[in-house]
C-alpha cells in the first residue's frame, strides 16, 4: 500500500507499522502532540521526522490479543476510527462513539527515552529505537518503504541481472534538488545490490567454505572473471570513494592505478566481512534471503567447553550445576547475536576497538566506508 494512494477518511486513522529485528514484535507507531496526550497522531511526514529525529513524542503500541498485563505497561483500547486511546473498561469511543475499539499495550513512555549529556553540559532526551519487549537496541524499525527505496531495490535488481548488458539510467523527477539527491542515493544502494549479487555469484556450488577463505579468494575471483583491473574497479566503485583524483583520472585515461585497485580490494574484504556481520540484519543481505547460511565451526566451540565451564562453575555463584549442553546453547546464541551486530575482527577495526568505539578512527582508513554511531560494529571488551 502506498501512503499517497490513500483515501483522505484512511489518512486519518492509518498508522505506519513497526517491527523488532530480533524477537518480531509487530505493532503501530504514532506521535502525540503532547506527553499524556490521549491521542495518536497519524500524519506519515510528521512522523518519519519525529523518529529520525528521536522526538520524545514517538510512541508505539501493539496489539494485546491475550490480554496480557505487563510491569511498566498502560493497557488501552485503541480507537480504530479516531486514534483515541480509550480506558480498557470503555466499549464504545470516549472521542467518536466508535465502537470499533482494538486492545492495546504501551511501554510507559519514560522507559523508551534516554538522557544523555550534550556537548556544552544539558542533558538532552531522546527517544531510542530500543525494542521494549527484548531489549534489542535499535531493534524497532518501520516496516514499510519509501519510493527512493523501492526503486533503488529495483534498479539494483536491474543492474544485478547478466541479461542487463547496457547498464545506464535516467530517473525523473519534479524537482532539480530532489533529483540530484535521489542520484547519490541510487548510486549508494547500487553499490551494495552489485556487492551482493557478486558474493552469491562466487558462493554459489561452495557449501563449507570459511570466511577466511572467501576473504582471501573473493577479490581474485572477480578480478579474473570481469578480465580487467579497469572493469573490475568500475563495477566496484562505492559511491564515497568517488571524490578520489585516481577515479577521475580512470574516467579520463581508461587506466585503473595500482592505488585505486588496492584500495577496491581493500574494500571488498571489509564489504565481505561487514556482509556475514554487521549488514546481515538490513535490506536484502545474503542471509536474510536465505541466499547463504552461516554456521560456526562446532569443533572450535566443543574444545572452549571443559575450561569454561571449569571457571564459570567454581567463580559464579549459582552456576554450580552448569551443564556443558547450557553453557554451549549460551555461548552459541552469544556468538550469533554479536556476529549479527557486526563483531567479527578485521585488521581495519583494532584501533577502534582499543578506542572504546571511536567511529571516526574506524572511518579513517580510506578504504573504510562512513560509519553513522548507530550503524556501528558492536565488540566484547573488558
Ligand atoms: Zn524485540
Ligand atoms: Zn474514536
Amino acid at each position: 500500500m502506498l501512503a499517497d494512494d490513500q483515501v483522505a477518511e484512511d489518512k486519518v486513522r492509518t498508522l505506519p507499522v513497526i517491527h523488532c529485528r530480533d524477537c518480531g514484535s509487530t505493532g503501530w507507531g504514532g506521535l502525540r502532540r503532547k506527553t499524556g496526550d490521549k491521542k495518536i497522531g497519524c500524519n506519515l511526514r510528521d512522523f518519519y521526522k519525529a523518529y529520525f529525529s528521536k522526538d520524545t513524542l514517538i510512541s508505539y503500541v501493539f496489539p494485546n490479543l491475550q490480554g496480557r498485563k505487563l510491569d511498566n505497561w498502560n493497557s488501552w483500547k485503541l480507537c480504530g476510527d479516531c486514534l483515541t486511546l480509550n480506558s480498557t473498561d470503555r466499549d464504545n469511543c470516549s472521542g467518536c462513539g466508535s465502537e470499533n475499539l482494538i486492545s492495546i499495550v504501551e511501554p510507559d513512555q519514560e522507559t523508551l527515552i534516554q538522557v544523555y549529556k550534550t556537548k556544552d553540559g544539558n542533558n538532552r532526551r531522546i527517544s531510542t529505537h530500543d525494542c521494549p519487549f527484548c531489549g534489542s537496541k535499535n531493534g524497532l524499525s518501520i516496516l514499510g518503504s519509501r519510493a527512493a527505496s523501492l526503486a533503488s531495490a529495483a534498479i539494483g535488481t536491474l543492474f544485478a541481472s547478466s541479461y542487463n548488458d547496457d547498464r545506464k539510467l535516467i530517473t525523473f523527477s519534479d524537482s532539480v534538488q530532489d533529483a540530484a539527491h535521489r542520484a547519490g542515493f541510487f548510486q549508494t544502494r547500487t553499490f551494495r545490490t552489485t556487492l551482493r549479487t557478486a558474493l552469491r555469484q562466487y558462493l554459489n556450488g561452495k557449501a563449507g567454505c570459511n570466511l577466511a577463505e572467501i576473504r582471501t579468494d573473493f577479490n581474485q575471483y572477480w578480478r579474473n572473471k570481469i578480465g580487467s583491473d579497469e572493469d573490475y574497479v568500475a563495477t566496484f566503485m562505492p559511491s564515497d570513494l568517488e571524490w578520489l583524483y585516481e577515479w577521475e583520472d580512470l574516467q579520463k585515461t581508461a587506466k585503473a592505478s595500482a592505488n585505486l585497485v588496492e584500495l577496491i580490494d581493500k574494500r571488498l574484504d571489509w564489504e565481505v566481512v561487514a556482509e556475514v556481520g554487521l549488514r546481515t540484519s538490513f535490506g536484502g543481505s545474503l542471509e536474510r534471503t536465505a541466499s547463504c547460511a552461516i554456521y560456526l565451526n562446532p569443533d572450535l566451540i566443543k574444545n572452549l567447553i571443559p575450561e569454561l565451564l571449569e571457571i564459570l562453575r567454581n567463580e559464579i555463584g549459582g552456576l554450580e550445576a552448569l551443564q556443558p549442553e547450557e553453557l554451549t546453547r549460551f555461548l552459541l546464541g552469544f556468538i550469533h547475536h554479536l556476529r549479527q551486530r557486526g563483531g567479527i575482527l578485521h585488521a581495519a577495526t583494532n584501533n577502534y576497538i582499543e578506542s572504546g568505539g571511536s567511529t571516526f578512527l574506524l572511518q579513517k582508513p580510506l578504504f573504510m566506508p562512513g560509519f553513522a554511531a548507530s550503524l556501528a560494529p558492536v565488540y566484547l571488551v573488558q
